[in-house]
Formats: structure tokens, sequence, C-alpha cells
């Protein structure tokens, strides 16, 4: 099959006293969000729409949040795994298309330096990876505040 599709979801919760990492960028602002890992829910929404391309299970199966080789893991590095679980199938990333629902903070003035980190952990040109953002008006959890949500696409191709 030459091309291939798949979707991710991830949530974290804000928590106090954490830093706030989002597309392996640091952002600043008061609040981190609560996870074994570093919780950057858009390289883990990322990762599960990459690995879901390729029925390859999810984050959770690769990466156990039991495992405390894992606690505080810098989810670039689990980002990077993925990649080459991609290429072992002999598939190549097509593009990346992800989405952050967030009322706070501003995502937008990070979003070339999200895409810089996640094209070149995935081996592929910025333009290939495409990050939007946008609030909740104010519903729900992320209306609230409460917490993050990331979604992604990704599309794969064999030659
Ligand atoms: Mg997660």
């Amino acid at each position: 099959m030459p091309f291939r599709i798949g979707q991710g979801y991830d949530v974290h919760r804000f928590e106090p006293g954490r830093e706030l990492w989002l597309g392996g960028v640091k952002i600043e602002y008061p609040l981190g969000l609560k996870g074994h890992s570093d919780a950057d829910a858009l390289l883990h929404a990322i990762s599960d729409a990459l690995l879901g391309a390729l029925a390859l299970r999810d984050i959770g199966y690769h990466f156990p949040d039991t495992d405390p080789k894992y606690k505080g893991a810098d989810s670039k590095v689990l980002l990077k795994e993925v990649a080459g679980l991609v290429l072992q199938k002999g598939y190549k990333v097509g593009n990346i298309d992800a989405t952050i629902v967030a009322e706070q903070p501003k995502i937008n003035p990070y979003v070339p330096a999200m895409q810089e980190v996640i094209a070149k952990l995935l081996s592929i040109e910025v333009e290939q990876v495409s990050i939007k953002a946008t609030t909740n008006e104010r519903m729900g959890f992320t209306g609230r505040q409460e917490g993050i949500l990331a979604l992604a696409t990704a599309l794969v191709y064999s030659e």
C-alpha cells in the first residue's frame, strides 16, 4: 500500500511547578503539563498518528508510563524512536497536520520553532509540518484552562 494515514489525540492536565513543553519547544508559562514524561501533548499526538498510520499500536504500548525508564522522558526522543519504526516498516513521512486546543498560552508565536524541531526529528522539511492552534471558546476542560489537547494526522508513504 503506497499511502497510509493515521490520527493521534492527546490531553494533559495543567500542573503548577512544571515546565510547559509543546511541540518540543519550552513555552514560558506559569503552569506546566502533568505527565510521566515531559507531557508534551503535541509530540504525543504526532507520535500516535505515525504509529496509527502503520497499525503499530500507540505510544503507551511502546513507552509505558509504568516504566521508570520513561519518567521525565524527553518526548523528542520518543518521537525520534517512532520515526525509526516508520522507516523500519519501509515508509517515509509525507506530512503532518496538527491542532493544539488551548485557551492560554498563545501558541502561534511558537509555531515556527515547533515546526523546525518536529521536521528535524522526522527528517522532513518544515513545509511538511503544519501546526494550527485554536481555543475552545472557553467551553469544556480546555476552555476552563484545565489542560491542553492536541490532535494530529500523519500521512506516510512508501516508494
Ligand atoms: Mg501524553
